[in-house]
């Protein structure tokens, strides 16, 4: 497992911290926690890691708590854009780049959440 390898799959090692989730764990409810922990440790020096993570965490947090709208899965795949690559530090990226991968590879998890307004796995509802 070394970068290229991972990149050659479609996917990226970034810092290298590896955390496995059990497929039975709600992806929304993972990215919650994910985002509002970036957002807490954002020291607030750039922009757009200042304003964007707080924007992920709150638009996450609205769909885990059923109040999500369709448009907020490409509302948080713009919001982690406008972050990734136009930072000083790590962080910035570090907080991105989960935000895209899980809405492009559990959309149907996110979707399923702003229709229902709960979880699609049965343990969290
Ligand atoms: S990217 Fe780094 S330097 Fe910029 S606000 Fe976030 S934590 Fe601070």
């Amino acid at each position: 497992m070394d970068y290229d390898s991972i990149a050659k799959a479609g996917s990226m090692l970034g810092s290298g911290a590896v955390i496995v989730i059990d497929d039975s764990r709600c992806m929304v409810k993972s990215l919650q926690r994910l985002s509002y922990f970036y957002m807490h440790e954002s020291c607030g020096q750039c922009t757009p890691c200042r304003e964007g993570t707080g924007w992920l965490s709150r638009v996450v947090d609205r769909i885990e708590q059923g109040h999500g709208r369709p448009a907020d899965l490409d509302l948080l795949d713009s919001v982690a854009e406008d972050i990734q690559g136009r930072t000083i530090c790590a962080l910035g990226d570090a907080a991105a780049m989960p935000v895209r991968a899980m809405i492009k590879h559990f959309r149907h998890e996110f979707e399923y959440h702003v229709e229902h307004k709960t979880c699609m796995v049965p343990a969290y509802v």
